[in-house]
């Protein structure tokens, strides 16, 4: 496995892998890896030849305010847990090395982008589009593959993809999740030992919905509202958002099979921001 820095180098490389008939495939991900993350790299393997898995904390996908400066870095550590998972290639860029000094390219992708996470962190999904961009461009994929475990991310990559007519397939891995059904993240480590002991009702509460609408309830509102109620009795979170939406992320009133079911709490102990969701009809 090699692991490399400039983004030069690394294109230089890739292009002539894919001249010589292979295919690549790329897993981007901000490093800290957990099992959700290695998984990813399983998700790829049968489809491509040659995996790049990308390690980079991009700053501009982060608010005034949120965690770049406490983002965990392993990299060390993150390098090991790939090879052993038989990656092929390690990208792991400075930030100058993607936004050098008067660098100005940025990719919006309109409308779903104002809505949910988008809503909540203004310039975030800018930040998203314009990395895995450069991303692609870098390392040239035939796959890519994005956990499910950020929906919305996945539905706007999807989008820029397309209307972009990037020759990118785009894989979605399911969430993968802790034995109590917390769904593994980076930032569960921020968690109070208290706060870890309690968190998994917030994927509780997306399963008492999810029975709601299995047992025939379609009105958006009731489905809601059910949860809440199973949230009301949770005092180590407070509930940021909860939607259920369509694939440009638009509030539903009736909900169908395959409508995304979304939540985003933040923690009252260590002001951990949590997000998880469900899609309905799909357990
Ligand atoms: P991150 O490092 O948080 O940017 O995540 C990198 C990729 O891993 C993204 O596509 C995430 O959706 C995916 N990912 C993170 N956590 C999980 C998980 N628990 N299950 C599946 N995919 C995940």
């Amino acid at each position: 496995m090699k692991i490399i820095h400039s983004p030069q180098e690394l294109q230089k490389s890739i292009l002539n892998l894919k001249y010589s008939g292979k295919k690549i495939g790329c897993v981007p991900t901000m490093g800290a890896l957990h099992e959700g993350h290695l998984s990813l790299i399983d998700g790829l393997r049968d489809r491509v030849d040659i995996i790049v898995l990308t390690i980079f904390v991009n700053p501009i996908q982060f608010g005034e305010g949120e965690d770049l400066d406490l983002y965990p870095r392993t990299l060390k550590r993150d390098c090991a847990l790939a090879k052993e998972r038989g990656v092929d290639f390690v990208f792991a860029p400075t930030a100058s090395d993607m936004y050098p000094a008067n660098y100005g390219t940025t990719i919006t992708c309109g409308g779903i982008t104002n809505r949910l996470e988008g809503a909540a962190r203004p310039n975030h999904f800018d930040g998203v589009t314009t990395v895995v961009a450069k991303l692609f461009h870098i390392t040239q994929p035939d796959y890519a593959i994005f956990g499910q475990k950020d929906a919305q991310q996945v539905l706007v990559i999807q989008k820029m993809v397309r209307e972009l007519n990037m020759p990118i397939n785009i894989v979605v891995h399911p969430i993968v999740r802790e034995a109590d059904g917390l769904a593994m993240s980076s930032r569960n480590s921020y968690l109070s030992e208290s706060e870890r002991a309690e968190v998994s009702s917030l994927y509780k509460g997306l399963l008492v919905g999810e029975f709601a609408f299995l047992g025939g309830e379609i009105l958006s509102d009731t489905i809601k509202k059910t949860i809440e109620k199973e949230y009301e009795i949770c005092d180590f979170f407070k509930l940021e958002y909860l939607a259920i939406t369509d694939t440009e992320c638009l509030p539903l009133e009736r909900v169908s099979q395959g409508a995304l079911l979304s939540v985003v709490c933040r923690t009252t102990e260590s002001n951990t921001r949590l997000i998880d969701n469900i899609i309905l009809g799909d357990l």
